[in-house]
């Protein structure tokens, strides 16, 4: 095994023989990949990796020269970091930063811990909510809350993609962009 050291901590986006998006993995473990000819480097990210007997451009995408089958993996896992990035970490309720999650149905009463009764909320909403319902508020949901779907979901779940990575993955319009 060559020893690689990449000068970057970043990730590259691994690709099926299909150019299906199908994992991320460490530059590390990317480079291995291409090194051992079990993967084409697609698309080079930042910087250069050297190492006692080789030096290439460090990987963003490869791309497997062989084709593997892989069950797909279709449940997202519920967790803080999960609901945060679905919400963009912003509050269900007034949309402002989200430092909490809250049951929209309160477990007090019932509520479940599923991906269609929590959301991210901000501390201020979260407490004056209590044990109430936003109806019994006459609050109203930003969007109703739902597990997240996708090839970028699948792929990436919590993570903060690349943008080199796009063009592979159906990536939601960055947060920000739809406040213009
Ligand atoms: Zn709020």
């Amino acid at each position: 095994m060559p020893d690689i050291r990449p000068t970057v901590g970043s990730s590259a986006l691994v690709l099926n023989a299909t150019y299906e998006p199908l994992c991320v993995v460490s530059v590390r473990r990317a480079t291995i990949l291409v090194l051992t000819s079990k993967a084409e480097c697609v698309s080079d990210g930042d910087g250069i990796l050297h190492s006692a007997h080789h030096t290439l451009p460090v990987p963003s995408v490869v791309r497997l020269t062989r084709y593997v089958k892989v069950p797909y993996r279709t449940h997202v896992g519920l967790s803080r970091r999960a609901i945060f990035a679905r919400d963009g970490g912003r509050c269900a309720y007034c949309r402002g930063s989200a430092e909490t999650i809250d049951h929209v149905f309160p477990r007090s009463r019932g509520g479940l811990h599923a991906w269609e009764n929590v959301v991210a909320a901000c501390a201020k909403c979260n407490h004056s909510k209590g044990d109430k319902t936003p109806a019994e508020l006459g609050w109203r949901l930003h969007a109703a809350p739902a597990a997240p779907r996708g090839v970028a979901w699948r792929v990436l779940g919590h993570r903060t993609p690349d943008p080199r990575w796009a063009d592979w993955l159906d990536l939601p319009k960055p947060v920000g962009a739809e406040a213009a």
